[in-house]
């Protein structure tokens, strides 16, 4: 995809509007970056040389005609961050010929944002390119999407994948490694979070939780998730991990190579795919009620009690 991007840029074909799409943790914000070094580039030969004053500063997220928006969180992008992006993008560059504005995660826009969105894009300022990331377009009025250029970042092959993951963490066994490129079905952000204990932890209690869970054991589940409850970006953190657990699962049980880790043989063997798919139901009720701010405590009671439910019934 550097390539074509790349290749897009050196003609000139690039539009004013590039939507990067692709699960989070896949790398569309690192991509952002190098596409708007790309733009503002003054080096020579193929842009961006990463090298020149310009691309240096957007790589390190101090050029003043590079601009971030957006954030995490359900329905945060609201229409007053539009208006401010648009009375920005009518301002002339400081220092480069153009401006690029990155706006991240727009799937969280209001429909009232992204109304406002459109306006802009009818009337492109001049020299000003828009960057958008975002999880799924299918969550975008069909308008956003047929106004930009769009591109899919795909999660690299396992092997792929575990080379790279092998030169970020030396420190790591290929045993570990594998572990996270197959639970994460090779999305290199979330492997690479495996970096920290406090991850790796939270990873392996998310394992016993699933364990219990292929049981029907609800107390014991009570017991693994107590610890998600300290703080909220944790419990999040777990609920993620978990639907990634749940989709390793799913495709164990069509191809036996998949399977991250042996112990989750039995629970493949115990819930099969429909209970696969009623849990990952429950871990989305439990993230929209996390992200609503209901307390944690109250949503991992509210998990444990709505998986055991669905076995029941
Ligand atoms: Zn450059």
């Amino acid at each position: 995809m550097k390539q074509t991007l790349i290749g897009t840029l050196s003609e000139g074909r690039l539009l004013h509007a590039v939507l990067i799409e692709g699960e989070s943790g896949c790398g569309k914000k690192t991509l952002a970056r190098l596409l708007a070094a790309g733009i503002l580039c003054t080096g020579q030969g193929e842009a961006p040389c990463g090298e020149c004053p310009a691309c240096r500063k957007i790589l390190e997220d101090k050029h003043p005609d590079v601009e971030w928006y957006g954030g995490q969180g359900s329905r945060s992008f609201h229409i007053d961050t539009i208006r401010a992006i648009k009375a920005s993008a009518y301002v002339a560059p400081n220092e480069a010929a153009g401006r690029v504005m990155i706006l991240t995660d727009v799937q969280n826009m209001t429909v009232q944002a992204q109304n406002a969105l459109l306006k802009v894009f009818e009337e492109p300022p001049e020299n000003v390119t828009f960057l958008l990331t975002c999880d799924n377009v299918g969550k975008l009025l069909p308008t956003i999407a047929s106004r930009a250029t769009v591109y899919r970042v795909e999660n690299p092959s396992y092997q792929e994948g575990l080379e790279f993951l092998k030169g970020k963490m030396p420190h790591k066994t290929g045993e570990e490694l594998s572990v996270f490129m197959r639970a994460f079905g090779g999305n290199l952000g979330w492997c690479q979070r495996g970096d920290s204990e406090d991850f790796v932890t939270l990873f392996w209690s998310c394992i016993g939780f699933l364990k219990r869970a292929g049981k029907g054991d609800e107390f014991g589940m009570l017991k693994q998730s107590a610890a998600w409850c300290e703080k909220g970006p944790v419990l999040l953190e777990a609920l993620q991990i978990l639907r990634y657990l749940c989709r390793n699962l799913f495709l164990a049980g069509s191809n036996a190579g998949v399977l991250c880790t042996p112990d989750l043989q039995e629970t493949q063997e115990e819930l099969d795919g429909a209970g696969i798919l009623s849990m990952i139901s429950s871990l989305e009720k439990a993230q929209s009620l996390a992200l609503q701010n209901v307390s944690a405590a109250l949503c991992v009671c509210q998990l444990c009690a709505d998986i055991k439910l669905r076995q029941l019934s």
